[in-house]
């Protein structure tokens, strides 16, 4: 059971800002994922909940107590990294054993705790083999079970999953999923990958440059991005941003235009995602060429150049077409999204 409270935290060094005023309460049993690109400040936001790095600024509580100044080992944290951190001439079973004894916890009860953290993650059958002989995904849950086994009050896990091959990391991260709702542990979750934070948070904070650009639970963030950078960071394909203008709540860029929008007068942005647009027989809002046609499989992916611009627009998988041909979709005022084109602020 812990809240974790972050209280304008900042860090610095010398002049270099690596988080700037972070601020949120993460809620006890909450799955908090920390997102954005590399360098965003994310890892050393979840060093410094660990306590393996100082705020420069700002308090940090779990539970009510302030922590900056408790060791990271006083803290009730276990971590979980993307180098897994095995100790190579241990077995899995003790290496999983082995905070348990670091921490002096009654040998007595060591044998169940082992042996049920490993049933957790489906090590069952591995318990005497050593890293070396195990695939990468098992010794990352050799790692996830030597977290689990400690029964902390938080869980930090950084990037977990980055060393695994695509498919491990599909079903990998349906055990995080499955292990943190059996486990109910507050769970603070570092990624850079926006389909990662998608499945796994109940919310997700985008960070930019040391600063939190949004928080919000998954659908919030996809449906509402606060700014064109969460719009084009969350969602595959990104969501398409036209440059234009706004007059009388129409929106005129090329190739395109939009009515029914309500944002002032003078330049903006406005983004849709590729799979609310429709392709129309005639006379839809964006008529442009055929840039490229991909197959998904489930759907077509047509991409158009609207003058300077590529947009995209998901069909239907049986839509054929040749690239060069020209196309027209729907994209009523309903499904945009209007940016300030200078602060990328969401207007509406
Ligand atoms: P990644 O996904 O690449 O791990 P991140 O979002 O986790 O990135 P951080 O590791 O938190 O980013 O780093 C944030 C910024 O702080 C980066 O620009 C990094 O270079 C800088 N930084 C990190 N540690 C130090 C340090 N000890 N001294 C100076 N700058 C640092």
């Amino acid at each position: 059971m812990a809240e974790i409270q972050l209280r304008n935290i900042n860090k610095r060094w010398g002049t270099f800002v690596g988080v700037d005023n972070f601020d949120l309460t993460i809620g006890n049993e909450e799955f908090l994922v920390l997102l954005g690109p590399s360098g965003c400040g994310k890892t050393t936001t979840m060093r410094m909940i660990a306590g393996l790095e100082d705020a420069t600024e700002g308090d940090i509580m779990i539970d009510g107590k302030r922590v900056n100044d408790l060791d990271p080992k006083d803290r009730d944290v276990a971590m979980v990294f993307q180098s897994y951190g095995l100790y190579p001439h241990l077995n899995v079973y003790e290496n999983i054993r082995f905070p348990l004894k670091v921490r002096k916890v009654d040998p007595a009860t060591h044998d169940e705790r082992v042996r049920r953290a490993s049933a957790m993650v489906e090590l069952d059958d591995f318990l005497h083999r050593k890293p070396a002989e195990l695939s990468g995904g098992q010794r990352q849950r050799v790692a996830l079970a030597r977290a689990i086994v400690r029964e902390p009050n938080v869980f930090l896990m950084d990037e977990p999953l980055s060393n695994l091959d695509a498919k491990l990391r599909v079903s990998t991260r349906a055990q995080i999923k499955n292990l943190s709702h059996e486990l109910k542990v507050t769970t603070v979750y570092v990624t850079h990958d926006q389909i990662e934070a998608m499945t796994l948070a109940d919310r997700v904070v985008v960070m930019k440059q040391g600063k939190v650009q949004q928080v919000g639970t998954p659908t919030e963030i996809y449906d509402r991005p606060a700014n064109t950078f969460v719009a084009s960071f969350i969602g595959s394909p990104a969501m398409n941003l036209m440059e234009g203008t706004m007059s009388g709540g129409t929106f005129t860029g090329d190739n395109v235009s939009i009515s029914g929008l309500s944002a002032p007068d003078g330049a903006a942005t406005v983004g849709f995602r590729a799979e609310d647009a429709t392709l129309a027989e005639t006379d839809g809002q964006i008529t442009a060429p055929i840039y490229t046609i991909e197959l998904l499989g489930d759907a077509t992916m047509l991409t158009v150049r609207a003058g300077g611009q590529l947009v995209s627009v998901k069909a239907h998988k049986e839509f054929r077409a040749e690239i060069g041909d020209m196309v027209s979709f729907a994209v009523p005022a309903g499904i945009c999204h209007a940016f300030d084109s200078s602060s990328g602020e969401r207007l509406a």
